[in-house]
């Protein structure tokens, strides 16, 4: 089939690359002038089957109300102050009942451990380099915070993701540089996280799957859609208008591209999350972490990709500020120096990066046919998209295919939003 893909982030990218391999034509469309410059730019680099990621889901805390209050409180902007904030974050906190939570947790978790083995798959058998570092490192602060996490180290359990408790003198056997006064009771160690450049794998792929075939447009801007009886995309690039045809077409766009949609009898409920990554040069390795070390208390991530040391914080609901909170910026530079000090060499590069998170209300993705013909979608990936691209990408081609699906699909069909 001759297949438009739309979007040439991660998730566009690794689907070309899983349409190309079934021998299908493909051509991806994206409006920016080169791969990866949106969600996919500068992630923290985390591929967690363990669903250990900030901001992955909402809080889980008792009923929807409760949910609803400590999500807020653990935003890094105060959501009280706009009404239609406060509808995102009701809409997001709202269907994550304790039995709906443990179900998309699980279906989460299942996705992210078929698709680090997918990744696997493909970095072998394309015989693509990126800078990558084993296990993640969840930092606990209290005994209490320990015992409020059985659930969740029930559920590593429950979906076999290997998962040790660890003494804080177990934990710097893994990250020896972190910081004698690192304050933390105990810590988590998952073996089965990884930590790995996106882009740089991204960008490494594009170059695969151009070689398979695959025609790249970039500045090309798919502005309508429509579907009968062939569908056809309205393209706005630098030389007019062009309308083109293809047998399918698969959304790769991250968010739900309302223009695109509208017609259609989809509504897909999404909820915008910013949130920033600092990455700095690495003055002395020795001081640097090894992989990725998680404080769970603050929501924040330092991890390190080669010659660079990356911290990610901050979720901000609603429209994307202007200026990058200031607060959460400087919140980013004193953990780097609380865990890990001398470590890095912001003389020699520091770049903030603010990146949004299109997330799906339930908290998983939506793969798979939309319910209109020859409309396929690979959307809302929210916080784990890095995670869960690979994965993705074949069970939509199998999908296409009309293969039987590695995993059960049901709960991030986006037929699930048919209205
Ligand atoms: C601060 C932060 C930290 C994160 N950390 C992690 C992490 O540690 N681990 C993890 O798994 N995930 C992480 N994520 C999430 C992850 O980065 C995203 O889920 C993932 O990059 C989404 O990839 P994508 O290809 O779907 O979207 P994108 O990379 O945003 O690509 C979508 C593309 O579609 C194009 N597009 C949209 N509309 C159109 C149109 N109409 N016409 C043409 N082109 C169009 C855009 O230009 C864009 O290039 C993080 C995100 C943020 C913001």
């Amino acid at each position: 089939m001759k297949i438009a893909v739309v979007g040439a982030g991660v998730v566009g990218i690794a689907t070309a690359y899983e349409l190309a391999a079934d021998g299908h034509t493909v051509t991806v469309f994206d409006k920016s002038a080169a791969a990866c410059e949106e969600a996919s730019f500068a992630n923290s680099g985390l591929v967690a089957p363990s669903m250990q990621l900030p901001f992955a889901f909402p809080s889980e805390k008792g009923n929807a109300t409760m949910r609803f209050l400590d999500t807020g409180r653990r935003l890094t902007r105060s959501p009280w102050s706009a009404l239609q904030e406060i509808k995102s974050l009701w809409r997001w906190t709202h269907p994550h009942g304790p039995d709906t939570h443990a179900k998309q947790y699980a279906s989460a978790q299942q996705l992210g451990r078929y698709s680090a083995e997918r990744l696997q798959y493909v970095i072998e058998r394309s015989q693509i380099e990126i800078e990558r570092s084993e296990g993640q490192l969840v930092l606990v602060r209290t005994e209490q915070a320990l015992q409020r996490l059985q659930p969740t180290l029930d559920a590593l359990k429950t979906q076999d993701i290997a998962c040790k408790v660890l003494s804080p003198e177990e934990a710097r056997k893994q990250e020896p540089s972190l910081h004698s006064e690192a304050p933390f009771h105990a810590a988590l160690w998952l073996p089965g996280d990884k930590v790995a450049n996106c882009r740089q794998f991204a960008l490494e792929l594009k170059t695969v799957t151009q070689k398979m075939g695959v025609n790249y447009q970039f500045g090309a801007d798919v502005q309508d859609l429509n579907l009968q009886p062939r569908p056809t995309l309205t393209v706005a690039n630098s030389q007019g208008t062009e309308v083109v045809t293809a047998d399918h077409v698969v959304l790769c766009t991250n968010r739900a591209p309302r223009h695109l949609l509208l017609k259609h009898p989809l509504n897909i409920p999404m909820v915008e999350l910013h949130g920033y990554v600092l990455s700095v040069a690495v003055r002395e390795p020795l001081n640097a972490p090894r992989s990725a070390v998680h404080d769970l208390h603050g929501n924040l991530v330092i991890n390190r990709l080669g010659n660079r040391i990356r911290v990610s914080a901050g979720a901000e609901l609603g429209p994307k500020p202007e200026t990058k909170n200031a607060k959460v910026v400087n919140a980013m530079y004193r953990a780097l120096e609380l865990y890990f000090p001398g470590a890095a060499n912001y003389p020699a590069g520091t770049q903030v990066w603010h990146g949004t998170r299109h997330t799906i209300a339930d908290g998983l993705p939506a793969i798979g046919p939309s319910g209109l013909p020859h409309l396929s979608l690979n959307i809302g990936h929210g916080a784990c998209g890095w995670t869960w691209a690979c994965g993705s990408a074949r069970l939509l081609a199998d999908q296409i295919a009309g293969r039987l699906a590695a995993m059960t699909m049901d709960p991030m069909l986006p037929t699930r939003f048919l209205r």
